[in-house]
């Protein structure tokens, strides 16, 4: 096949899966502006020839984005200031999911940027020895909930399609839930995330680390130690090094 039919296949896959998110009762986008395509809003480059895998994961990942638009499908839509997307490597080989965006996601438009995140950032860089910008970083619902309650169960399935579809495009090696709410929608569960945590599970093939949610872990430091135990299971999965204490 030549470069030219491969992305035409792609896109032919691509719309056919996409067209699959309208047959499971998700709306067609709005006509209203479309916000900035994935690789504005995620920092995802297109490679070009040099790194085809790169690009075929951008290429669909801005094809979710657009297929998001304005969107409209849910109550959160008139609370919003900005669709938190996610962002990161488009290719990455480990993803975070998180909740939702809160107040400084919702100003920025990017997932995990205020003081959750930063401990999230801490967590990746300090402790996993890898680079932020290396993984992909983003969460069950992609507009915050009004106060930052919790996810209702008719906006976590208005969401549900696009992070499904955000997973098939990263295809990462690794799955980490962050909270309760993103290990029951990857686990397909409701067992509490005390039990949860630091067993593995499975969301379609890809292996799942269930764990706690960095805000969860700045009112309650003791349970970092946990968090620790459950990435350094990560890193081995990833077959990547286990830093050693101080290192
Ligand atoms: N909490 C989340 O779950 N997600 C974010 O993006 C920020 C805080």
């Amino acid at each position: 096949m030549s470069e030219l039919d491969e992305t035409l296949a792609d896109l032919l896959a691509h719309g056919r899966f996409l067209s699959g998110l309208s047959s499971v009762g998700v709306a067609p986008p709005s006509a209203a502006p479309v916000e900035p395509p994935a690789a504005a809003v995620t920092g995802a480059v297109a490679t070009g020839a040099a790194d085809e895998r790169t690009d075929d994961s951008a290429v669909a990942l801005t094809a979710i984005r657009e297929e998001i638009g304005d969107c409209r499908r849910c109550k959160l839509a008139s609370g919003r200031k900005t669709i938190v997307f996610g962002q990161g490597n488009p290719r990455a080989e480990l993803m975070f999911v998180g909740e939702a965006p809160g107040s400084e996601e919702d100003e920025q438009g990017l997932a995990f940027v205020g003081r959750a995140g930063q401990l999230l950032t801490d967590i990746i860089e300090k402790g996993m020895k890898m680079r932020r910008a290396d993984v992909w970083i983003g969460n069950v619902l992609k507009c915050r909930p009004p106060q930052n309650r919790n996810p209702e169960p008719d906006e976590i399935l208005s969401c549900q399609p696009f992070l499904e579809a955000q997973i098939r495009a990263i295809r990462p090696r690794v799955l980490v839930g962050l909270g309760k709410f993103a290990a029951h929608w990857l686990l397909r569960t409701a067992e509490p995330i005390s039990r949860l945590r630091g067993r593995l599970g499975d969301h379609d093939g890809i292996p799942v680390m269930p764990t706690y949610h960095p805000a969860y872990l700045l009112r309650n430091p003791a349970a970092k130690k946990d968090v620790w135990e459950d990435m350094k299971t990560v890193l081995g999965l990833l077959g990547r090094p286990v830093p050693g204490p101080g290192e």
